[in-house]
């Protein structure tokens, strides 16, 4: 209970609606503030809590009339000045800008002002407002917007090229499908995988990987318009959609992308090449959702890539059998692997002079269990892209060692294996180890073992092709070159490569001999060049005496070919040694 004291004091101040309104408004949070509406940029009142956000005092404004008007953003103040004039107009508004305390400090103010007019003769009295200082939330505000801007970029854009990435390529695809289904129209997508940037990695280190990316990724966009788009898949694949263009039109860009990446690049000093391989997919003829035109794209990328590098396919149903094929074909491997179904042949090779065998090279067959037996030529190529060339490889080598030991225990020495190499088993590493561990297991010579490189294998990853045959050769490992004439042909790097014993002629060129005069000036001048860097002449292919005879006149040294044995098994190669002995 209050006493009788107090009491009317308490009363006394409920009843002075003024003294309770003053002190309530230096209470409130909200800075408030009166203008005049005759002369609205004056501020004529302010609170405790305005005097506190602003750092000033009515006495400011009122020697100052303009004060508040030139303390408003410059940027703001058209849009305030249409506010305070609706709020003139009797509108009640919200409306925010920023204003410079007297310390000079920007704040974000939100300003709540409504006109004041007398009840019967409708007569403006006055402006009252409230400012609630937004700096902190608008400055949260904006962090929020950046950081969710940059997670938008993160989803949606590659960060080392800064294209867009799978997700927003998707998206595209999906709005491009859209409209071209509403207007009727075509656009095309390209899939591109640069022709063996892998090497780009492996042998300049990702460096220079990441940096060739980069440019290729530039180049890509230069050749398209702005209502196309490229964008990165991850690795070395990239897409691009072209809108409202058809066979043509798509035909000509995927042209002009292969044209421009083939000029080469310079990353950071270094001189690069590269080329790329493009599949095409066209819509709606070969698939009416992203992701079919896309997998279409890649196979005809595939194709693209199998008929050689740098070109371009367009995508045709065909492909798909091709591809079940391929991957049938990827998975069977891998049993046969398992299930060892491979086999060795065996083909002669006969010195031109003694006609005896001088050596064999060991052939690899499949022996599928529906198929029947498989040529290599129709699995080397994918064991070497699924990687299980390493493992075949392997086996390869070391039956081969195991039959030459076998022909050793039966008093058949006197000539050399060669095995076929694959660049990748190279590329793999440690290859020297496993074939100095095989020789070891085994106890074959390294002199019995002749191993066969291809011009591409040479002039890949030069240095450790080097070093790889520099160490081979301290077991007495002999070094041919296969198929000569089918790759570079560049004769030059011949005379890079002091390692090498002995060259084979390619069997196109055997083959023509007897048909065209040209094969035969290109043969003898092999074989004229070969002599001069003492390297020994294998030729290929043989299977006449017409061709016999042409490079026996040439000074070839050995032969090998269907002319005297196709590649046959342990069992027949032995008999053919005991034959001539
Ligand atoms: P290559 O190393 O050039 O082998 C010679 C190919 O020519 C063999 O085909 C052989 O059967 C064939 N050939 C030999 N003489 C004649 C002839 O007089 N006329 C005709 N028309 N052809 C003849 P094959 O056995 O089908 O092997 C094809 C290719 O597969 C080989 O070409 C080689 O590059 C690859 N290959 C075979 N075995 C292996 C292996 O173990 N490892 C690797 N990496 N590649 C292998
Ligand atoms: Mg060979
Ligand atoms: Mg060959």
């Amino acid at each position: 209970m209050l006493n009788t004291y107090v009491q009317p004091l308490v009363v006394n101040y409920l009843e002075n609606k003024i003294l309770r309104l003053e002190h309530l408004l230096s209470a409130a949070p909200l800075a408030i503030y009166t203008r005049s509406p005759f002369n609205p940029f004056s501020i004529t009142f302010v609170s405790t809590s305005f005097k506190e956000l602003s750092g000033y005092d009515a006495d400011d404004f009122l020697d100052s009339p303009t004060l508040w008007l030139d303390n408003v953003h410059p940027e703001d103040k058209e849009d305030a000045l249409n506010n305070l004039h609706r709020v003139l107009l009797g509108e009640p508004i919200i409306y925010k800008y920023r204003f410079k305390t007297k310390n000079g400090e920007w704040k974000w103010l939100r300003d709540r002002a409504k006109l004041i007019s007398d009840k019967t003769t409708g007569i403006a009295l006055e402006i009252i407002g409230g400012w609630t200082d937004m700096t902190e939330l608008i400055k949260a505000e904006n962090a929020l917007v950046k950081s969710q801007e940059k997670i938008h970029r993160l989803a949606h854009y590659d960060s080392l090229t800064q294209l867009p990435n799978r997700v927003l390529i998707n998206e595209h695809i999906e709005q491009e499908i859209y409209f071209s289904f509403r207007e009727t129209r075509h656009f095309a997508l390209l899939f591109l995988d640069l022709d063996d940037f892998k090497l780009v990695n492996d042998s300049l280190g990702h460096h220079y990987g990441d940096g060739l990316l980069r440019q290729v990724a530039q180049r890509l966009e230069s050749n398209l318009r702005d209502v196309d788009m490229a964008g990165r898949l991850g690795g070395d694949e990239f897409l691009v959609i072209l809108s409202s263009t058809h066979i043509d039109g798509a035909a000509k860009v995927a042209q002009k992308i292969i044209n421009s990446l083939q000029e080469p690049f310079n990353v950071d000093g270094k001189v690069l090449s590269i080329q790329t391989s493009i599949g095409i997919s066209i819509y709606p003829e070969n698939g009416r959702d992203s992701n079919m035109l896309t997998r279409h794209a890649d196979i005809a990328m595939y194709h693209a890539k199998n008929k050689g590098r740098g070109l371009f396919s367009f995508f045709d149903f065909n492909m798909n059998a091709h591809l079940e094929n391929r991957l049938a074909t990827e998975r069977d491997l891998r049993e046969a692997v398992h299930e060892k179904q491979f086999l060795l042949h065996y083909q002669p090779q006969v010195d031109l002079l003694t006609r005896k065998i001088i050596g064999v090279e060991a052939l690899i067959r499949w022996q599928h269990p529906k198929r029947g037996t498989v040529s290599p030529v129709d699995f080397i190529a994918i064991a070497e892209d699924c990687g299980l060339i390493n493992t075949i490889g392997e086996w390869v080598l070391q039956q081969a060692c195991e039959d030459i030991k076998r022909w050793e225990m039966a008093g058949f020495s006197g000539f050399k294996v060669a095995v076929n190499l694959s660049l990748r088993q190279l590329q793999a590493g440690k290859l020297f180890e496993k074939i100095s561990a095989i020789l070891q297991q085994t106890g074959v010579e390294g002199g019995r073992l002749e191993l066969e490189l291809t011009e591409s294998v040479m002039m890949e990853n030069h240095a450790e092709t080097v070093h790889f045959m520099t160490q081979c050769k301290d077991l007495g490992i002999h070094f041919s070159i296969d198929d000569f004439g089918t790759g570079y042909s560049s004769l030059s790097y011949l005379t890079k490569l002091p390692l090498l014993d002995i060259l084979k002629i390619d069997r196109s060129f055997v083959q023509e001999i007897s048909i065209h005069s040209d094969a035969k000036t290109i043969v003898s001048a092999i074989v004229n060049m070969a002599k001069s860097l003492r390297l020994n002449v294998i030729a290929e292919g043989v299977e006449t005496l017409e061709q016999l005879n042409y490079l026996t006149e040439c000074g070839c040294d050995t032969v090998q070919g269907f002319h005297f044995s196709r590649p046959v098994n342990y069992d027949d190669v032995t008999k053919l040694l005991t034959k001539q002995t």
